[in-house]
């Protein structure tokens, strides 16, 4: 008879790990709490606009790596989706500068030595960096653990730029690479897209996939990808349950039989993945002393595994003219309303899909990253749903001003369409302290512990989601996706190539 897997959540990894278990022959459902599949990695529609919440830069849009075969497989990419790169990763400015990260590397090693010579040695050495970076590989053939020694050896030649890159960064995060340059913008520039505390290479890494040719975005969107991924899982034969929160994991022994819904109704098979947030899947699926004691160290030490949060707001634009030509950073310490605030946000335009605005209209974004005591903020704010949408309301309206005051061609052309904060991605996703991804592994983390897939004392319980890939992101959690699969054939001592 088929096995039968049961999926809690159908974001991207879980609608990975469902389409991988369907091509592996099993039977497979999904249970998802919202009336739409994706989680995260969404997008929503406001009076003729469609507002992206998630994909501003995707892993493995190129051809001919293990990522891209992935996202292949589970019909997010592929021949008949276009492929969006802009010539930019993004502009940072400060005081009346900006910077610009170009696809043409050597331009942009030009304009920054020209922005700033006492700063020439250090750029060159980053820019060698990056150019080391351009063809690093995540490795998301088959999870380590099944690695023999020949394919270990294997890896660390392939992997040899990464291990070298390490090598030069060990023990250092992102500020210690900032304070290595005299520039504030430079600094400003290095943190804009990884935080302080994150490891010094991810800055390189990032920019030199991006330089690689990689790091695209999907034409139509990070909801358009989740509804291919959902349309990919039902032509394979696998069913999905929308608008099915579930309420906890039935144990009997060490086996979990199945899923009691929130209505009551009670659901039984042979494997359960849960892909949703793990502080969710620990505190509420199943009793707490089944987390594996690494993540429990990783919600502990709150100060070396750090989370973040994000204020976000959608403005429509009476304007077609895009006068940002990509994402760009902009100080804003002068607006701080709060602490837990923070002095750089992230605005974009979305020239490059006309179908998210009407006729002669366009959208902007803004991502402004808040500390996480932010949360304890909305969350109590939210106790008080007016008060809650009058603080939105103020925060979303300042922010306006400012854009304004940068871009004058938008004056008087900017209108709310709606803005939300870490209680959304709470209340959607069931996310912990409402962050969009997973734990920032400072350089007080310990980078050998990772969170397990498998849960102690529950056979037949697989985890995936990108809490346990941190610091997640959509191709973090695909790749957790097909790994539980893989997981799940070896207990069953069946070829885990799928
Ligand atoms: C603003 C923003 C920008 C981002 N930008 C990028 C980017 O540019 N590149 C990138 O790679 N990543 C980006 N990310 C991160 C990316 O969206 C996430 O890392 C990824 O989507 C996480 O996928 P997941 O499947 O692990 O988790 P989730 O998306 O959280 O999926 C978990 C699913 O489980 C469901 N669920 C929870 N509880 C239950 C329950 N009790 N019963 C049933 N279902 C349940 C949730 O509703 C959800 O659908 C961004 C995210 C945001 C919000």
């Amino acid at each position: 008879m088929t096995k039968k897997i049961i999926v809690i959540g159908g974001g991207i990894a879980g609608l990975t790990s469902g389409i991988y278990g369907l091509k592996a022959g099993y039977e497979v459902s999904i249970y998802e709490k919202n009336n739409i599949v994706g989680g995260e990695c969404t997008g929503w529609d406001r009076k003729g606009y469609h507002i992206d919440n998630c994909i501003h830069w995707m892993m493995g849009t190129t051809k001919g790596t293990d990522l891209y075969d992935i996202w292949k497989t589970v019909g997010a990419v592929g021949d008949h989706v276009e492929i969006i790169r802009n010539n930019n990763m993004y502009t940072s400015t400060l005081n009346n500068q900006s910077i610009t990260l170009w696809d043409d590397i050597e331009k942009t090693e030009r304009e920054l030595i020209e922005l700033s010579k006492e700063d020439e040695e250090e750029i060159k050495k980053l820019i060698k960096n990056v150019k080391l970076s351009m063809n690093v590989e995540i490795p998301a053939d088959k999870a380590m653990e099944f690695k023999g020694p020949l394919e270990l050896i294997k890896m660390m030649k392939t992997q040899k730029n990464t291990l070298k890159i390490f090598k030069e960064y060990e023990n250092e995060d992102t500020q210690d690479l900032m304070n290595k340059f005299k520039h504030p913008l430079i600094k400003c520039m290095l943190s804009d897209f990884c935080p302080k505390e994150s490891g010094a290479l991810s800055f390189p890494m990032a920019y030199g996939n991006f330089v690689g040719g990689d790091g695209g975005v999907p034409r139509g969107g990070s909801r358009a990808m989740a509804l291919r991924m959902e349309n990919k899982f039902k032509e394979l034969g696998g069913q999905i349950y929308t608008n099915s929160s579930v309420k906890k994991i039935i144990i009997e022994g060490n086996l979990a039989k199945g899923i009691v819904l929130d209505n009551e109704k009670e659901i039984y098979g042979d494997y359960i993945i849960p892909s949703c947030d793990t502080d969710y899947t620990f505190n509420a699926l199943l009793d707490k002393p089944y987390m594996d004691p690494i993540l429990r160290n990783m919600y502990e030490r709150e100060d070396d595994y750090l989370i973040y949060g994000m204020f976000q707001v959608a403005y429509a634009i009476d304007s077609k003219e895009d006068l940002l030509g990509g994402e760009i950073i902009l100080d804003c310490s002068d607006i701080k309303i709060a602490p837990w605030m923070g002095d750089r946000m992230t605005i974009k335009t979305y020239a490059y899909e006309p179908s998210f605005a009407p006729e002669g209209k366009q959208i902007l974004q803004v991502l402004l990253p808040l500390d996480v005591k932010a949360y304890d903020y909305w969350m109590s704010l939210y106790k008080n749903k007016e008060e809650y949408n009058n603080k939105k309301e103020e925060l979303a309206n300042i922010l306006l001003k400012k854009i304004e005051a940068s871009y004058e061609g938008y004056k008087g052309r900017m209108e709310i369409l709606d803005s939300w904060t870490p209680v959304t991605y709470k209340r959607y996703c069931n996310a912990y302290k409402g962050y969009n991804q997973a734990f920032i592994m400072s350089k007080r983390a310990d980078k050998k512990a990772y969170p397990s897939a498998y849960v102690k004392n529950l056979d037949n319980v697989i985890l995936c989601g990108q809490w346990i890939n941190p610091p997640g992101g959509v191709c973090g959690a695909a790749i957790t996706g097909k790994f539980a699969i893989q997981r799940i054939l070896k207990k069953e001592k069946k070829d885990i190539n799928i």
